[in-house]
Protein backbone atom coordinates (compact mmCIF):
# COMPACT_ATOMS: atom_id res chain seq x y z
CA UNK A 1 0.00 0.00 0.00
CA UNK A 2 0.99 3.71 -0.71
CA UNK A 3 -1.06 5.91 1.72
CA UNK A 4 -1.40 9.45 1.98
CA UNK A 5 -2.78 10.61 5.23
CA UNK A 6 -3.56 14.34 5.69
CA UNK A 7 -2.88 16.03 8.98
CA UNK A 8 -0.78 13.82 9.73
CA UNK A 9 1.31 16.02 11.60
CA UNK A 10 -1.94 16.42 14.18
CA UNK A 11 -2.99 14.62 17.25
CA UNK A 12 -4.41 11.19 15.63
CA UNK A 13 -2.40 12.20 12.49
CA UNK A 14 1.19 11.46 14.15
CA UNK A 15 -0.08 8.80 16.30
CA UNK A 16 -1.68 6.79 13.25
CA UNK A 17 1.70 7.53 11.24
CA UNK A 18 3.81 5.67 13.60
CA UNK A 19 1.87 2.57 13.94
CA UNK A 20 1.31 2.75 9.86
CA UNK A 21 5.48 2.77 9.39
CA UNK A 22 4.99 -0.70 11.06
CA UNK A 23 2.98 -2.22 8.60
CA UNK A 24 5.00 -4.42 6.38
CA UNK A 25 2.41 -4.05 3.82
CA UNK A 26 2.84 0.27 3.88
CA UNK A 27 5.14 0.51 1.35
CA UNK A 28 5.50 4.34 1.43
CA UNK A 29 3.84 6.78 3.65
CA UNK A 30 3.03 10.52 2.27
CA UNK A 31 2.18 12.84 5.23
CA UNK A 32 0.27 16.10 4.11
CA UNK A 33 -0.37 18.66 6.56
CA UNK A 34 -0.28 22.81 6.29
CA UNK A 35 0.30 23.12 10.07
CA UNK A 36 -2.40 25.59 10.51
CA UNK A 37 -1.91 27.78 13.65
CA UNK A 38 -5.65 27.09 15.23
CA UNK A 39 -2.95 25.52 18.05
CA UNK A 40 1.13 26.07 18.34
CA UNK A 41 2.73 24.64 15.17
CA UNK A 42 5.69 23.62 17.89
CA UNK A 43 3.78 21.00 18.23
CA UNK A 44 2.77 19.86 15.29
CA UNK A 45 6.55 19.76 14.40
CA UNK A 46 7.63 18.08 17.35
CA UNK A 47 4.59 15.32 16.44
CA UNK A 48 6.60 15.03 13.60
CA UNK A 49 10.09 14.32 14.17
CA UNK A 50 9.64 10.81 14.78
CA UNK A 51 8.15 10.18 11.79
CA UNK A 52 10.59 11.94 9.76
CA UNK A 53 13.23 9.38 10.95
CA UNK A 54 11.70 6.45 8.84
CA UNK A 55 12.76 6.44 4.97
CA UNK A 56 8.99 5.28 4.51
CA UNK A 57 7.83 8.71 5.05
CA UNK A 58 7.38 11.55 2.66
CA UNK A 59 6.17 15.32 4.24
CA UNK A 60 4.68 17.62 2.29
CA UNK A 61 3.69 20.91 4.02
CA UNK A 62 0.48 21.82 1.83
CA UNK A 63 -3.42 22.66 1.85
CA UNK A 64 -5.39 20.34 1.11
CA UNK A 65 -7.33 23.14 -0.76
CA UNK A 66 -4.88 23.03 -3.34
CA UNK A 67 -6.54 20.22 -5.21
CA UNK A 68 -4.36 20.05 -8.27
CA UNK A 69 -1.03 19.48 -6.27
CA UNK A 70 -3.08 17.11 -4.35
CA UNK A 71 -3.35 15.36 -7.55
CA UNK A 72 -0.06 15.77 -8.40
CA UNK A 73 1.19 14.29 -5.18
CA UNK A 74 -1.26 11.11 -5.30
CA UNK A 75 -0.11 10.58 -8.85
CA UNK A 76 3.55 11.19 -8.53
CA UNK A 77 3.45 8.92 -5.38
CA UNK A 78 1.15 6.36 -6.73
CA UNK A 79 -1.23 6.59 -3.97
CA UNK A 80 -3.90 3.30 -3.55
CA UNK A 81 -5.42 4.05 -0.28
CA UNK A 82 -6.12 8.07 1.99
CA UNK A 83 -6.70 8.51 5.18
CA UNK A 84 -8.14 12.14 5.24
CA UNK A 85 -7.54 13.52 8.70
CA UNK A 86 -6.86 17.38 8.09
CA UNK A 87 -9.62 19.40 9.05
CA UNK A 88 -10.27 22.39 11.51
CA UNK A 89 -11.66 21.19 14.92
CA UNK A 90 -13.43 22.28 17.68
CA UNK A 91 -17.02 23.00 17.79
CA UNK A 92 -17.08 26.22 20.44
CA UNK A 93 -14.75 27.72 17.75
CA UNK A 94 -16.64 26.77 14.93
CA UNK A 95 -19.88 28.93 16.52
CA UNK A 96 -18.18 32.07 15.85
CA UNK A 97 -15.98 31.09 12.41
CA UNK A 98 -18.62 28.92 10.81
CA UNK A 99 -17.67 30.04 6.75
CA UNK A 100 -13.63 28.67 7.38
CA UNK A 101 -15.32 25.45 8.68
CA UNK A 102 -17.44 24.98 5.49
CA UNK A 103 -13.97 25.97 3.83
CA UNK A 104 -11.04 23.36 5.53
CA UNK A 105 -13.75 20.92 6.54
CA UNK A 106 -15.87 20.70 3.48
CA UNK A 107 -14.55 22.28 0.64
CA UNK A 108 -10.96 20.68 1.44
CA UNK A 109 -12.50 17.26 1.61
CA UNK A 110 -14.71 17.88 -1.64
CA UNK A 111 -10.44 18.53 -3.05
CA UNK A 112 -9.38 15.62 -1.97
CA UNK A 113 -12.14 13.53 -3.13
CA UNK A 114 -11.86 14.87 -6.40
CA UNK A 115 -8.42 14.53 -6.54
CA UNK A 116 -8.45 10.84 -5.27
CA UNK A 117 -11.02 10.29 -8.43
CA UNK A 118 -8.61 12.37 -10.92
CA UNK A 119 -5.37 10.48 -10.28
CA UNK A 120 -7.41 7.03 -10.25
CA UNK A 121 -7.47 6.53 -5.96
CA UNK A 122 -10.28 4.75 -5.01
CA UNK A 123 -9.83 3.88 -1.51
CA UNK A 124 -10.58 6.56 1.42
CA UNK A 125 -11.02 7.05 4.89
CA UNK A 126 -12.65 10.22 6.23
CA UNK A 127 -12.56 11.32 9.50
CA UNK A 128 -15.61 12.42 10.87
CA UNK A 129 -17.13 13.12 14.42
CA UNK A 130 -19.64 12.05 16.59
CA UNK A 131 -20.63 15.74 16.08
CA UNK A 132 -22.98 15.41 13.54
CA UNK A 133 -25.29 13.37 15.73
CA UNK A 134 -26.17 15.89 17.77
CA UNK A 135 -28.59 15.79 20.81
CA UNK A 136 -27.52 12.21 22.52
CA UNK A 137 -30.92 10.14 24.56
CA UNK A 138 -30.02 9.59 27.53
CA UNK A 139 -31.08 6.18 27.59
CA UNK A 140 -29.06 4.68 24.41
CA UNK A 141 -25.68 5.01 22.67
CA UNK A 142 -25.99 6.50 18.94
CA UNK A 143 -26.28 3.92 16.55
CA UNK A 144 -24.88 4.26 13.02
CA UNK A 145 -27.79 3.17 11.73
CA UNK A 146 -30.85 3.66 14.31
CA UNK A 147 -29.94 7.68 14.98
CA UNK A 148 -30.16 10.48 12.07
CA UNK A 149 -27.57 13.02 12.42
CA UNK A 150 -28.91 16.13 13.34
CA UNK A 151 -25.53 18.64 13.92
CA UNK A 152 -25.89 21.08 16.77
CA UNK A 153 -23.02 22.88 15.48
CA UNK A 154 -21.29 24.40 12.64
CA UNK A 155 -18.04 21.83 12.97
CA UNK A 156 -21.11 19.13 13.35
CA UNK A 157 -23.19 20.36 10.35
CA UNK A 158 -19.25 20.79 8.08
CA UNK A 159 -18.42 17.19 9.35
CA UNK A 160 -22.01 15.67 8.13
CA UNK A 161 -21.78 17.67 4.60
CA UNK A 162 -18.41 15.84 4.28
CA UNK A 163 -19.83 12.72 4.75
CA UNK A 164 -22.57 13.25 2.12
CA UNK A 165 -19.97 13.97 -0.22
CA UNK A 166 -18.25 10.81 0.63
CA UNK A 167 -20.99 9.20 -0.22
CA UNK A 168 -21.96 10.78 -3.60
CA UNK A 169 -18.44 9.92 -4.60
CA UNK A 170 -19.02 6.57 -3.82
CA UNK A 171 -22.20 6.67 -5.78
CA UNK A 172 -20.30 8.34 -8.46
CA UNK A 173 -17.28 6.45 -8.90
CA UNK A 174 -17.84 3.58 -7.09
CA UNK A 175 -15.32 4.53 -4.41
CA UNK A 176 -14.25 2.52 -1.36
CA UNK A 177 -14.80 4.95 1.29
CA UNK A 178 -15.20 4.43 4.98
CA UNK A 179 -16.47 7.00 7.00
CA UNK A 180 -15.40 6.77 10.93
CA UNK A 181 -17.24 8.55 13.40
CA UNK A 182 -14.80 9.08 16.05
CA UNK A 183 -15.61 9.89 20.01
CA UNK A 184 -14.03 12.41 22.14
CA UNK A 185 -9.98 10.85 21.54
CA UNK A 186 -8.04 11.77 24.17
CA UNK A 187 -4.14 10.38 24.86
CA UNK A 188 -0.46 11.63 24.49
CA UNK A 189 -0.56 14.33 21.66
CA UNK A 190 -3.63 15.62 22.67
CA UNK A 191 -4.69 18.72 21.53
CA UNK A 192 -4.48 21.57 24.12
CA UNK A 193 -7.70 22.92 23.46
CA UNK A 194 -9.38 20.02 24.66
CA UNK A 195 -10.93 19.68 27.60
CA UNK A 196 -8.40 16.84 29.51
CA UNK A 197 -5.49 18.55 28.14
CA UNK A 198 -6.65 22.39 29.12
CA UNK A 199 -7.63 20.64 32.41
CA UNK A 200 -4.86 19.00 33.52
CA UNK A 201 -3.18 22.42 32.53
CA UNK A 202 -5.04 24.34 34.81
CA UNK A 203 -4.82 22.27 37.85
CA UNK A 204 -0.84 22.14 37.15
CA UNK A 205 -1.15 25.61 37.78
CA UNK A 206 -3.64 26.12 40.40
CA UNK A 207 -5.68 27.72 38.13
CA UNK A 208 -9.47 27.37 37.96
CA UNK A 209 -11.17 25.49 35.56
CA UNK A 210 -15.02 26.17 34.54
CA UNK A 211 -17.34 23.38 34.02
CA UNK A 212 -20.92 23.34 33.31
CA UNK A 213 -22.58 21.06 35.85
CA UNK A 214 -21.10 17.53 36.53
CA UNK A 215 -23.66 15.68 34.80
CA UNK A 216 -22.01 16.21 31.28
CA UNK A 217 -20.43 13.28 29.84
CA UNK A 218 -18.38 11.98 27.32
CA UNK A 219 -17.62 8.99 25.63
CA UNK A 220 -13.69 8.98 26.09
CA UNK A 221 -11.98 7.05 23.34
CA UNK A 222 -8.47 6.52 24.11
CA UNK A 223 -5.96 6.95 21.20
CA UNK A 224 -4.51 3.41 20.74
CA UNK A 225 -8.14 2.69 19.97
CA UNK A 226 -9.09 5.05 17.32
CA UNK A 227 -5.56 4.31 15.49
CA UNK A 228 -6.22 0.72 15.84
CA UNK A 229 -9.95 0.85 14.34
CA UNK A 230 -9.00 3.08 11.84
CA UNK A 231 -5.74 0.12 10.84
CA UNK A 232 -8.89 -2.45 11.08
CA UNK A 233 -10.82 -0.30 8.48
CA UNK A 234 -7.69 -0.12 6.11
CA UNK A 235 -7.63 -4.17 5.86
CA UNK A 236 -11.89 -4.73 4.93
CA UNK A 237 -12.79 -1.70 2.99
CA UNK A 238 -16.02 -2.39 0.52
CA UNK A 239 -18.30 0.25 -1.02
CA UNK A 240 -19.22 2.99 1.54
CA UNK A 241 -19.84 2.54 5.28
CA UNK A 242 -20.14 4.61 8.14
CA UNK A 243 -18.88 3.11 11.69
CA UNK A 244 -18.80 4.67 15.03
CA UNK A 245 -14.93 4.15 16.74
CA UNK A 246 -16.12 4.62 20.53
CA UNK A 247 -15.67 3.33 24.02
CA UNK A 248 -19.18 2.93 24.11
CA UNK A 249 -18.92 3.81 28.26
CA UNK A 250 -19.62 7.35 29.28
CA UNK A 251 -17.58 9.77 31.97
CA UNK A 252 -18.80 12.39 33.53
CA UNK A 253 -17.05 15.46 34.02
CA UNK A 254 -17.17 15.10 37.55
CA UNK A 255 -15.67 11.82 37.46
CA UNK A 256 -12.87 13.39 34.49
CA UNK A 257 -11.88 15.98 37.26
CA UNK A 258 -11.56 13.26 40.06
CA UNK A 259 -9.97 11.17 37.91
CA UNK A 260 -7.05 13.72 36.82
CA UNK A 261 -6.65 14.97 40.42
CA UNK A 262 -5.74 11.63 41.53
CA UNK A 263 -3.47 11.08 38.50
CA UNK A 264 -2.05 14.30 38.67
CA UNK A 265 -1.72 14.44 42.42
CA UNK A 266 -3.27 17.81 42.87
CA UNK A 267 -6.78 19.27 43.43
CA UNK A 268 -8.31 21.25 41.08
CA UNK A 269 -10.09 24.59 41.82
CA UNK A 270 -14.17 24.68 40.14
CA UNK A 271 -16.15 26.63 38.79
CA UNK A 272 -19.19 26.29 37.39
CA UNK A 273 -20.43 28.23 34.03
CA UNK A 274 -22.99 28.18 31.61
CA UNK A 275 -23.23 25.58 28.59
CA UNK A 276 -22.09 27.25 25.98
CA UNK A 277 -23.89 27.43 22.09
CA UNK A 278 -23.60 24.20 20.49
CA UNK A 279 -22.06 21.97 23.21
CA UNK A 280 -23.75 18.74 23.69
CA UNK A 281 -24.43 17.63 27.64
CA UNK A 282 -23.82 14.01 26.64
CA UNK A 283 -22.08 11.78 24.25
CA UNK A 284 -22.14 8.48 23.81
CA UNK A 285 -21.56 5.77 21.23
CA UNK A 286 -22.37 2.17 19.80
CA UNK A 287 -19.16 0.19 18.73
CA UNK A 288 -21.89 -3.11 17.78
CA UNK A 289 -21.45 -2.22 13.57
CA UNK A 290 -17.62 -1.79 14.10
CA UNK A 291 -17.29 -4.93 16.61
CA UNK A 292 -19.21 -7.05 13.84
CA UNK A 293 -17.72 -5.57 10.83
CA UNK A 294 -14.51 -5.14 11.23
CA UNK A 295 -13.30 -6.57 14.61
CA UNK A 296 -13.08 -2.97 16.30
CA UNK A 297 -13.05 -3.56 20.20
CA UNK A 298 -11.41 -1.07 22.73
CA UNK A 299 -8.98 -2.30 24.82
CA UNK A 300 -7.77 0.76 27.10
CA UNK A 301 -10.17 1.67 30.12
CA UNK A 302 -10.70 4.71 31.32
CA UNK A 303 -8.53 4.42 34.31
CA UNK A 304 -6.12 3.53 32.58
CA UNK A 305 -6.12 6.13 29.87
CA UNK A 306 -6.39 8.52 31.83
CA UNK A 307 -2.93 7.42 34.06
CA UNK A 308 -1.55 6.96 30.82
CA UNK A 309 -2.42 10.54 29.87
CA UNK A 310 -1.04 12.24 32.81
CA UNK A 311 2.15 10.23 32.73
CA UNK A 312 2.56 12.28 29.09
CA UNK A 313 1.93 15.57 30.12
CA UNK A 314 3.50 15.66 33.32
CA UNK A 315 6.72 14.24 31.18
CA UNK A 316 5.78 17.57 28.55
CA UNK A 317 5.97 19.93 31.65
CA UNK A 318 9.11 18.60 32.76
CA UNK A 319 10.71 19.07 29.17
CA UNK A 320 9.48 22.46 29.16
CA UNK A 321 10.02 23.96 32.49
P1 LIG B 1 -5.47 18.18 14.92
O1 LIG B 1 -5.83 19.63 14.80
O2 LIG B 1 -4.45 17.80 15.93
O3 LIG B 1 -5.03 17.63 13.50
C1 LIG B 1 -5.54 18.16 12.28
C2 LIG B 1 -4.35 18.51 11.39
O4 LIG B 1 -4.87 18.99 10.15
C3 LIG B 1 -3.47 19.63 11.97
O5 LIG B 1 -2.13 19.20 12.10
C4 LIG B 1 -3.60 20.77 10.96
O6 LIG B 1 -2.39 21.51 10.77
C5 LIG B 1 -4.01 20.03 9.69
N1 LIG B 1 -4.75 20.88 8.76
C6 LIG B 1 -5.73 21.76 9.06
N2 LIG B 1 -6.13 22.38 7.94
C7 LIG B 1 -5.40 21.89 6.92
C8 LIG B 1 -5.34 22.15 5.52
N3 LIG B 1 -6.14 23.07 4.96
N4 LIG B 1 -4.46 21.46 4.77
C9 LIG B 1 -3.63 20.53 5.33
N5 LIG B 1 -3.62 20.25 6.65
C10 LIG B 1 -4.51 20.92 7.44
O7 LIG B 1 -6.85 17.40 15.20
P2 LIG B 1 -7.11 15.90 15.66
O8 LIG B 1 -7.72 15.96 17.00
O9 LIG B 1 -5.92 15.07 15.41
O10 LIG B 1 -8.26 15.49 14.63
C11 LIG B 1 -8.01 14.75 13.44
C12 LIG B 1 -9.33 14.52 12.72
O11 LIG B 1 -10.21 13.77 13.56
C13 LIG B 1 -10.08 15.79 12.35
O12 LIG B 1 -10.70 15.58 11.12
C14 LIG B 1 -11.12 15.91 13.46
O13 LIG B 1 -12.24 16.65 13.03
C15 LIG B 1 -11.45 14.46 13.69
N6 LIG B 1 -11.99 14.20 15.04
C16 LIG B 1 -11.20 14.38 16.14
C17 LIG B 1 -11.73 14.11 17.40
C18 LIG B 1 -10.90 14.26 18.66
O14 LIG B 1 -11.45 14.02 19.75
N7 LIG B 1 -9.62 14.64 18.59
C19 LIG B 1 -13.06 13.67 17.53
C20 LIG B 1 -13.83 13.53 16.39
C21 LIG B 1 -13.29 13.77 15.14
Amino acid sequence: MNVLVTGGAGFIGSNLCECLILQPDVKKLMVVDVLDEYYDIEIKKKNLKPLLRSEKVHFYQEDILNENRMEELLKENEVDTIVHLAAVPGVRNSIDKPSFYVDVDVKGTVSILQAAKKSGCTRLIFASSSSVYGHQLLDRPHHEEQTDPKPLSPYGAAKYAGEVFCETFHRLYQMNITVLRFFTVYGPRQRPDMALFSFAKSIMENREIQIYGNQTARDYTYISDIVEGILLSLKRMNGFQVYNLCSGRTVTVGKMVESLEHALGRKAKKIEITRPLGDVRFTWGDYGLANKMLGYKPRVSWEEGVTRFATWFLQELDVHS
